[in-house]
């Protein structure tokens, strides 16, 4: 009678044991698969419009996004179409002429004009190595280039159609600077962050980060590295 008890309990001990590393596993694998999830989504810190891409952050993998055409065959992300069109169609009724010369990009696109940025400083006696970290100032490598997303657009002005710091002074960039928040769009290179985004000064080019991200950066003077830092 003893004895069989003593072994019921022993059994009891076994299922118990077994049933604490089983729940140990699960817990693990879960933990796993949250943190393969988090990778995934490439940085995702607080949203789909919030998704950091630079050279320390790539376009993650099987990364996918639902395009709509925006007119002059560019495209961008479906869930800033409209936006992208108040703030254009604001800047227009103010007699501006601002024009969208660049959206949604391909990997391949980006590789061939990162490729293109590269000959040209070869043309000038760089080698490939110094070429391509120059390049890189101004081209984003393929794969982190946030155009590859869908959210980001370069805006220049109708009658200077020029991506150069002169596009600052144009009276198109002076508005969309002082507007872009107000829709969502944020000067996503600004000169005075250069060090810390590894993007040159670019006066056309706004990205989505919503509403409440773009009045909160914009207030408090953060590019989006800071702002998802905080
Ligand atoms: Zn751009």
């Amino acid at each position: 009678m003893e004895k069989q008890q003593s072994q019921k309990k022993r059994v009891r001990l076994v299922v118990l044991r077994s049933s604490v590393l089983l729940l140990l596993g699960l817990w693990m694998l879960t933990g796993q698969a949250q943190e393969i999830g988090r990778r995934a989504s490439g940085a995702l810190f607080g949203g789909w419009n919030l998704i950091l891409v630079n050279a320390d952050h790539p376009v993650p993998d099987g990364f996918t996004v639902e395009l709509e055409e925006i007119g002059g065959g560019q495209r961008v992300d479906t869930r800033i179409a409209d936006a992208l069109e108040n703030m254009l169609q604001d800047a227009r009724s103010e007699g501006l002429d601002p024009v969208v010369c660049s959206s949604y990009r391909t990997q391949s696109y980006q590789a061939g004009l990162y490729e293109r940025k590269i000959g040209q400083y070869m043309d000038k006696g760089y080698t490939r190595a110094s070429a391509a970290a120059a390049a890189a100032r101004w081209v984003a490598p393929p794969g982190t280039s946030e155009h590859q997303l869908g959210l980001a657009v370069d805006i220049v002005a109708g009658s200077f159609q020029v991506l150069d710091s002169r596009q600052e002074k144009t009276a198109e960039q002076q508005w969309l600077m002082e507007h872009c928040w107000e829709y969502g769009f944020i000067l996503r290179y600004p000169s005075d962050k250069s060090d810390i985004t590894g993007i040159a000064y670019e006066p056309w080019h706004y990205r989505y980060v919503g509403e409440k991200a773009a009045r909160e950066m914009t207030e408090q003077g953060l590019c989006l590295e800071e702002y998802l830092e905080r």
